[in-house]
């Protein structure tokens, strides 16, 4: 038997399928499963990775031919192939372009998009030029005589310095006058022995300490499992300040001793430099360094040296996941709750998710380590799928913050006026900074202004692309969409009824910052958000700056209150604890007791002991009185009821499936056809239930009208089914391809 004559490819495009290709004579032997090949798809050429060789073609017809093949070795290790059907199957996304989530390689590949002219060209070129044109016909002629030699254009070339010249590109296209021909091609990379990424910087790098008990026993049991080399996963559950870091650190060490390699989840590494900092001490050139502030030739290095065995420690965000470690033996998610392990675009995988996944494949040990674990962890803990090992005390036996919760209601009783900070918190900032110790105070709403709001009609500004008020941000002196960016002017007068009172409703985090620079003039104060550090490095030079005490008060978004190990904190303040519980969303309580207790876990790490102060409208809300009792338990047991009984996560399988499109009668009439569809299937003789077509709660989202339909499912198979026959109905019902999007297992429900 030769050769194997035929490959089935996945390419990244939003279609389920693999498609099969023949091999060509002069690549026989060249192609291998899991490896990469340059293919022509439609009007293209696309990278793809092959799944699978074979003598006979799996599909009658002519098939057309792979142009080249880019690695003659599988580029991606069997488990990882494995792990990549696992994430387009459990998560209904197709495999291509989870291979291209998986693949963080787009810096070896040159992407082209030419320009030539096809037959017709020449005789309508002629035409115009003989007469009199209107802007549109000028565009058009001098497009075409630059393309009048035949020969093609670089596009991007082409239409410069012509008004719409893109648009018109694409009318003469579509005429059939011109050919345009987009194409990926390897270029040859130059991959230079690299040194690893270090972060500059005088972090806290010393001898190793000697471990708690708990640490220790921690540690021991982790060992174990490695060593028996089966499948297993660990809740690390540790309160704030447990030393969690060291725990990882230790069990890292312990990998490589034997040979094996270990994977490190963090959830943004520009926020915690000095975990990044700590293990590339730690472990030198044995650490690869991956995350999204990485440009594509540094990640492109940073991938080789970790799939040539050069570094066997990954240290990384969500997508590292994928890291191309063999033989692992632990792969840790730190801050597992952490939202941002969920990836907002297709393949929406949770990382932490594909983590678990990806440690049972090799035989190896999950950690998934918390102060606050997700719900979902929780449960699989008490039910005995994973384990649990528990840090109950601060290292150095530090007491955890006494917290107290302000109402505001009584405040503003007792004071007649109303206030940002309630007396206590005022007080408190005063003494604690007068005492030379640091401040945190947390809002978590970017902006100034919530909204602007007409006294006289009550209408609000709202984004022309989404529905949903603009935010009003001081600094740019905008009013900014938070989720399409959109940026305008402010009104002088209200736009419905001309009334110029206009007033800013509800205070963000500028605001705060404006009030704590004239109540505190004296305080050396920062602020960190979204917007500070839009520029690259600023969240670092910030957080730098508090750690070396040259800044005492930080106020910001949740960005203050993930997992830094700041020494010198004696208060946090947290503005308004009820920004969260409003939002309307199930895990909206749950977020707010985890952004409470970490935040409040900031203070108090050093020598000093530290105070919280909580400041809100509801100190009777559950997830707040749990949270200032620091009881993770009891807040688990009340969420869990709520959950079981109104049929959510973890007790049932959710998934979100939402129609999209710019015109609100074709996503109507899309909804009603899936709407259809699900009666047909008459779901709940599975269990399934389909709830929906409703209008999403952000019902109009970067310009597309958006209805939702939730699946809710006691059994996940029923629901992946559901799923997948949704899709393909949609295919055969011709649904423009990126109508549909699916989430399973959403953390957002807008
Ligand atoms: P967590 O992530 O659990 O909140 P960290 O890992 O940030 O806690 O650890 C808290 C602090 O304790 C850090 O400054 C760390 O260096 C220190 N630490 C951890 N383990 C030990 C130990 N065994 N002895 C002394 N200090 C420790
Ligand atoms: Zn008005
Ligand atoms: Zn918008």
């Amino acid at each position: 038997m030769g050769a194997p004559a035929y490959c089935d490819v996945a390419v990244p495009v939003p279609l389920p399928d693999t498609f099969t290709y023949r091999i060509p004579p002069a690549l026989a032997g060249q192609v291998a499963v899991g490896g990469r090949v340059l293919v022509p798809f439609r009007q293209r050429k696309l990278v793809g990775v092959v799944t699978a060789l074979a003598a006979e073609p799996r599909v009658g017809g002519p098939l057309k031919d792979v142009l080249e093949a880019l690695d003659a070795e599988p580029l991606l290790p069997a488990p990882l192939q494995e792990l990549a059907r696992w994430v387009a199957d459990y998560y209904a996304a197709p495999l291509g372009e989870v291979y291209r989530a998986m693949l963080p390689l787009h810096s070896e590949f040159a992407r082209r998009e030419r320009a030539r002219l096809r037959a017709g060209g020449a005789e309508r070129l002629a035409t115009l030029e003989a007469r009199e044109r209107n802007e549109a016909e000028q565009a058009d002629c001098e497009l075409l005589r630059r393309l009048q030699d035949g020969k093609p254009r670089n596009v991007a070339r082409l239409v410069r310095g012509l008004a719409s010249g893109r648009h018109r590109l694409g009318c003469l296209r579509r005429q059939g006058l011109v050919e345009v021909v987009r194409d990926v091609r390897p270029k040859q990379l130059q991959v230079k022995p690299s040194a690893p990424l270090l972060f500059e910087g005088d972090w806290s790098s010393a001898a190793l300490p000697v471990l708690t008990v708990e640490q220790e026993r921690a540690v021991v049991e982790i060992e174990g499992l490695v060593v028996a080399g089966q499948f297993a996963t660990v809740l690390l559950q540790g309160v704030t300040g447990s030393g969690k870091t060291e725990v990882y650190s230790r069990a890292i060490q312990s990998c490589l001793e034997r040979g094996r390699a270990a994977l490190l989840l963090v959830p943004e590494i520009a926020l915690t430099p000095a975990v990044a900092e700590l293990f590339a001490s730690r472990f030198g050139d044995r650490v690869a360094v991956l995350h999204s502030g990485l440009g594509p030739r540094e990640r492109s290095v940073e991938w080789w040296r970790l799939r040539r065995g050069e570094a066997r420690v990954a240290v990384g965000t969500r997508s590292a996941v994928f890291a191309p470690l063999e033989n692992l033996g632990v792969v840790i998610v730190d801050e597992e709750q952490d939202a941002s392990y969920k990836q907002a675009e297709t393949p929406r995988y949770h990382g932490r998710d594909a983590a678990v996944v990806r440690a049972k494949l090799e035989g190896a040990v999950a950690v998934l380590g918390s102060a606050t674990p997700a719900l979902e962890t929780s449960f699989h803990a008490r039910s005995g799928r994973y384990q649990r090992l528990e840090l109950a005390t601060r290292v150095g036996e530090r007491p955890l913050a006494e917290v107290r919760v302000v109402d505001m209601r009584a405040e503003f009783e007792e004071t007649k006026r109303p206030a940002l900070f309630s007396r206590a918190l005022a007080d408190g900032i005063e003494r604690a900074l007068a005492d030379g110790g640091q401040v945190l105070v947390l809002l978590n709403r970017r902006g100034y202004a919530n909204f602007l709001l007409c006294r006289k009609c009550g209408a609000t500004v709202q984004c022309a692309n989404c529905s949903i008020s603009l935010t009003f941000h001081r600094g740019r002196n905008r009013l900014l969409c938070h989720y399409c960016g959109l940026a305008r002017n402010l009104p002088q007068a209200c736009e419905k009824c001309a009334s110029p009172h206009i007033y800013f409703v509800g205070e963000g985090a500028e605001k705060v910052e404006e009030a704590l620079r004239s109540a505190f003039p004296g305080a050396r104060l920062a602020r960190l958000d979204r917007d500070t550090a839009a520029a690259r490095r600023r969240a670092e030079q910030i957080l730098r700056q508090f750690v070396r005490g040259q800044l005492n008060l930080l106020v910001g978004t949740q960005m203050i209150a993930k997992g830094h190990d700041f020494q010198g904190v004696t208060l946090v303040g947290v503005v308004s604890a009820d920004v969260m519980l409003g939002l309307p969303d199930f895990r909206a309580a749950e977020r707010t007791f985890q952004l409470l207790t970490q935040v409040a876990g900031r203070a108090g790490r050093g020598a000093l002991p530290g105070r919280v102060v909580v400041q809100t409208y509801y100190p009777d809300h559950y997830a707040i009185r749990f949270a200032a009792a620091q009881d993770y338990d009891g807040f688990y047991e009340q969420e869990l009821r709520f959950r079981r009984l109104l049929h959510y996560p973890p007790l049932t399988a959710l998934a979100n499936l939402v129609v999209r499109d710019r015109n609100l009668s074709a996503a109507l009439r899309a909804s009603r056809l899936l709407q259809e569809f699900f009666q047909r299937q008459r779901p709940e003789a599975s269990g399934l239930r389909v709830l929906g077509p409703a209008p999403a709660p952000i019902a109009r989202l970067k310009r597309d009208y958006r209805f939702q339909f939730l699946l809710k499912s006691p059994d996940r198979r029923a629901l992946q089914e559901a799923l997948r026959a949704a899709l393909a109905h949609a295919r055969a019902k011709e649904f423009p391809a990126g109508m549909l999007l699916v989430d399973v297992d959403p953390l957002s429900l807008l």
